[in-house]
């Protein structure tokens, strides 16, 4: 990030503290959505920092939008509740109509409208996304969609969804892209109509859910762009999706560390502090000269998505070495605080579960390997 934002950075630690860690661990306890944490970043503006001025949001660029994620992870907070906020409208507003925009880009920066809930992953294509089967079917001046989502993270809390689906079949497709269109479903008008969502418990405190679709009816007016283009619309919202993850978890290794040093500076154990043992030390350092490294990539990765010239390889280094910073910070604290690491109080067991999803999601850490290999290194292709 070429700016460093410090206003930005400063205004959002101070709407964190109101959300400290009891809050969370409630929340957690319940698998309950962080309410008022949400609603408090909308009424700031903070979710609509990427929406243009002229759809009423404040035209950041992605780096301002990755210090705020970045913050709201190092005070201890967990942006995952509703970053998708920020970023799945890119879609639209990358390849939607004049019409679709003006329709939808402002509710959606105002809050009035939640578009967060983001369908690709299916039970059976899992990580092989082109070959998914949920279809839609043009019917006159409707598409009808059948199938299933999993993981579509909060479905309930969202007004709207941006959904993958085949259009023709996938005999009838060139390419393993082709025949994918992207769609933006009015949730309120189905939940009643054909569409059922089913909550996920999961080891930590996430809103993701199975959807069903049963016949759902969409007007026709409801594909974005061109029917049979979605695979590529979607691949270039995804270089955003993990260059902002990637800056959560760089705000996550930077809580880990600073929770880990405070520790070890405070616990007295064979008549000394801790952290005057090497032992002690070592970890952290190797984890803060991780982070510091991986905020570089991020940082690179985000000022080349604003000149328009990141490549899936910059995004997904980001995402693969922030997430392995946060990881390896995560096992450090806990390994700092000993027993209490794994006590419900100190917050660190509640956050290293929350930072272990970013080695799988959005994109697993072998999948970015073999990205690099075979795009990159010109290895040949594994699967
Ligand atoms: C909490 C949570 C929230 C999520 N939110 C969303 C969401 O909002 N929307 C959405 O669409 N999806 C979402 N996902 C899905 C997520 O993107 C996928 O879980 C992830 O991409 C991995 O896919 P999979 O689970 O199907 O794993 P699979 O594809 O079944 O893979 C399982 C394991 O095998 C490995 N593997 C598979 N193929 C290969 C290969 N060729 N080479 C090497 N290793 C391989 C993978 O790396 C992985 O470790 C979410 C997932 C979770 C857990």
């Amino acid at each position: 990030m070429s700016a460093d934002y410090t206003a930005i950075r400063e205004q959002v630690r101070k709407l964190c503290a109101q959300f400290a860690g009891a809050y969370w661990r409630a929340l957690d306890r319940e698998r309950a959505y962080p309410q008022d944490f949400v609603r408090a970043l909308t009424e700031a503006g903070w979710l609509a920092a990427l929406i243009p001025e002229e759809y009423g949001g404040s035209g950041q660029p992605l780096s301002a939008a990755a210090a705020m994620l970045e913050e709201i992870h190092h005070a201890g907070c967990n942006g995952a509740a509703c970053h998708a906020q920020m970023y799945i409208m890119g879609t639209l507003l990358r390849h939607g109509s004049a019409e679709q925009k003006a329709r939808y880009l402002p509710k959606i920066a105002s809050g009035e409208l939640r578009l967060q809930a983001f369908g690709v992953t299916e039970p059976s294509s899992g990580t092989d996304t082109t070959a998914l089967t949920t279809s839609a079917r043009r019917e006159g001046n409707s598409y009808i969609i059948n199938g299933q989502k999993i993981w579509t993270s909060r479905a309930e809390q969202s007004d709207l969804m941006l959904l993958l689906a085949r259009t023709p079949p996938k005999e009838q497709a060139e390419k393993r892209t082709d025949g994918l269109s992207v769609f933006l479903i009015d949730m309120r008008a189905a939940k009643g109509a054909g569409i059922t969502i089913k909550p996920i418990r999961t080891m930590m405190n996430h809103a993701t859910t199975e959807v069903f679709f049963d016949n759902v009816r969409v007007p026709a007016a409801q594909l974005i762009g061109v029917e049979g283009e979605g695979f590529r619309y979607i691949l270039s919202g995804m270089n955003a999706e993990r260059i902002l993850i990637a800056a959560e978890c760089i705000g996550d290794a930077k809580w880990f560390i600073d929770k880990a040093v405070a520790y070890a500076k405070e616990r007295v154990v064979f008549g000394r502090p801790i952290g005057q043992n090497q032992g002690v030390q070592f970890p952290l350092a190797q984890a803060y000269a991780k982070m510091r490294a991986a905020e570089l990539v991020v940082e690179r990765a985000a000022s080349l998505f604003e000149a328009g010239a990141v490549s899936g390889a910059e995004a997904n280094m980001a995402k693969l070495l922030a997430a392995d910073a946060s990881w390896e910070a995560a096992n450090a604290c806990v390994q700092t605080h000993g027993g209490f690491g794994f006590a419900e109080d100190y917050d660190v067991e509640r956050k290293f579960r929350e930072t272990r999803l970013y080695q799988v999601a959005p994109i697993s850490t072998n999948l970015i390997l073999s990205y690099l290999a075979e795009h990159v290194l010109g290895l040949p292709r594994s699967y």
